[in-house]
């Protein structure tokens, strides 16, 4: 009920800004004489197979709310797809009327990149189909294909019953679109690689409405007149593999490596408690929660006993199970519906771990930011597999694949406080300082302020990164905050995007 009556007030927000938007972006927005009428938005309803909602619908309050609360906008209406011709069908449509676009599947994007007030929002998280192909012949253990609105926890499901396991996310409700796309790692990634190291294959619709198909030998492109193109340009397939959701394309089906599973799944958890000068109790607590895939005596058993035994004075808790399987460790994992806060990241090196770096953690943890927040900080291990893959054969940072931790931060606030003000400032502060201690940062965990975001983002990547853009997206039709592409747009205050001046509007 919080969320809901924090609405309201957002509602008020969102008819002073989308004035403002109006009066600044060359998109055709509600209320702008190029916008379509809605006798041409009925006849575009009329051809879809998925459903329209609009703000006076009950559904559209639903699907409106961002994971991350304090970045649900307001688009124009929801396009929920059932199908891929349903995408390339809003695609043309936004484009013919040089609408705006937001792209979302589930929403938990931390800097709010899958909405954006007065758009079509295209929103896949009902297209949510699986195949397995256990005789394949680019994998020995197997593919899957799966579309973009499946969720982690459905598909380590479905894998689980035929014995296999899969490289996605920890979180039950993260979608495979844009983590895939960021890059995505995982509890497995030190045995396995990132997900773009086990992407085989996957279809996009792209900017011109052309339908892809796309893998490391060949781009197979459907145009909307229907006529088709196969070549082996593996640009767009390359992009894909870490250039970031919402901007080479609607992803709408992925198939990934199946792997075969470990004999068993260890989980080993112990805490620390941090105990504050003058503080009222506990001011809160280290967790180290790791994973053995292997057995259970075995002689990696003896790294997880140096840290059982490591410090027993000073331990709240300290406890292996035998989860035997991945999906019985992920059942236990949980990520909260919603949540508000700012969050920052870095990627640690060897050398990164310094006396410096920890001087700096301790003295963050120790910092009581304001009584309203919470200060985190969740490092995820990764290297190993990662590590086998060359700087440039992918297109996230190369730091990914030196890196031993993808390090984060954030300052949390319960979802219902609506006066936060002064906290995202002091995360940007914060995040600056954070990324100085390694080389490069994950897009799909990394603050909304980040200076050089190319560089931060993509390093060496991004010449390349923004080359392909410029190829399947010269319009920039597809837009986002610290997207590759998105320097060419001036962002003003509501943090509304605006296309560069060479967009000519329809209307
Ligand atoms: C609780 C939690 C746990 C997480 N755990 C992990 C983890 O273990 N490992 C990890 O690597 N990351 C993790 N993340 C980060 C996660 O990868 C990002 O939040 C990611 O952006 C989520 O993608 P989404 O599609 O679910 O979200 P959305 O908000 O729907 O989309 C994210 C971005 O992708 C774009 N996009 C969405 N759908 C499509 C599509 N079909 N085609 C093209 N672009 C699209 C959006 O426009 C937006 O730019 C976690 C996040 C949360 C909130």
């Amino acid at each position: 009920t919080m969320v809901l009556s924090s609405f309201a007030w957002r509602g008020l927000a969102l008819a002073v800004l989308v004035k403002v938007c109006l009066s600044v972006s060359n998109r055709c927005l509600p209320g702008d004489d190029c916008f379509p009428t809605n006798l041409e938005v009925i006849k575009f309803m009329e051809t879809l197979d998925g459903t329209l909602h609009f703000p006076h619908m009950a559904s559209y309050d639903t699907l409106v709310v961002q994971r991350e609360t304090i970045y649900t906008k307001f688009p124009f209406a929801i396009m929920e797809a059932k199908n891929i011709n349903d995408v390339q069908k809003s695609v043309l449509f936004a484009r013919k009327w040089n609408m705006l676009v937001s792209v979302k599947t589930s929403g938990h994007d931390f800097i709010g990149r899958s909405t954006a007030h007065g758009s079509l929002m295209i929103y896949l998280g009902s297209m949510n189909d699986t195949k397995v192909n256990l005789s394949s012949t680019r994998n020995p253990a197997g593919e899957i294909t799966c579309e973009s609105g499946n969720t982690w926890l459905k598909v380590y499901n479905e894998v689980d019953k035929i014995n296999r396991v899969i490289i996605g996310g920890s979180a039950h409700t993260v979608s495979m679109a844009g983590y895939t796309l960021g890059g995505g790692h995982s509890p497995m990634s030190r045995m396995f690689g990132m997900a773009v190291d086990n992407l085989l294959e996957l279809e996009l619709v792209t900017a011109d409405g052309r339908i892809v198909v796309a893998n490391d030998q060949m781009t197979h492109i459907t145009y909307p007149n229907g006529s088709v193109t196969t070549s082996d340009d593996t640009d767009i397939f390359w992009a894909s593999k870490g250039g970031g959701g919402g901007t080479f394309g609607i992803a709408t089906k992925f198939t990934y490596k199946l792997h075969y599973p470990a004999p068993q799944v260890v989980q080993f958890v112990c805490g620390y408690p941090i105990i504050r000068p003058g503080a009222n109790g506990n001011w809160g607590s280290i967790v180290l929660a790791m994973n053995h895939y292997g057995n259970y005596v075995s002689a990696s058993r003896r790294y997880m006993d140096d840290l059982f035994f490591f410090h027993k004075e000073w331990q709240s808790f300290c406890y292996y199970v035998n989860r035997t399987t991945f999906l019985d460790y992920e059942v236990t994992a949980k990520d909260p519906e919603f949540y508000s806060g700012y969050i920052m990241n870095t990627l640690l090196q060897k050398e990164s771990f310094t006396d410096d770096l920890t001087r700096f953690l301790l003295k963050e943890l120790e910092t009581e930011h304001t009584n309203i927040s919470s200060f985190a900080f969740t490092g995820t291990l990764l290297g190993g597999e990662m590590m086998n893959v060359g700087a440039h054969d992918t297109s996230v940072h190369p730091g990914f694949r030196t890196a031993l931790m993808s390090l984060s931060a954030t300052i949390g606030w319960d979802t219902s406080t609506l006066d936060y003000s002064g906290l995202p400032e002091r995360g940007a502060v914060v995040g600056e300082q954070l990324s100085t201690f390694g080389d490069g940062q994950y897009p799909n965990e990394a603050g909304k302020d980040v200076v050089h975001w190319q560089q931060e983002f993509w390093g060496s990547n991004y010449k390349r990164l923004l080359a392909i853009k410029h190829q399947w997206d010269p319009d920039n039709f597809f837009t986002c905050r610290e997207c590759v592409g998105s320097e060419s747009h001036h962002t003003h205050a509501s943090g509304h995007l605006n296309t560069h001046p060479f967009v000519p509007a329809v209307g």
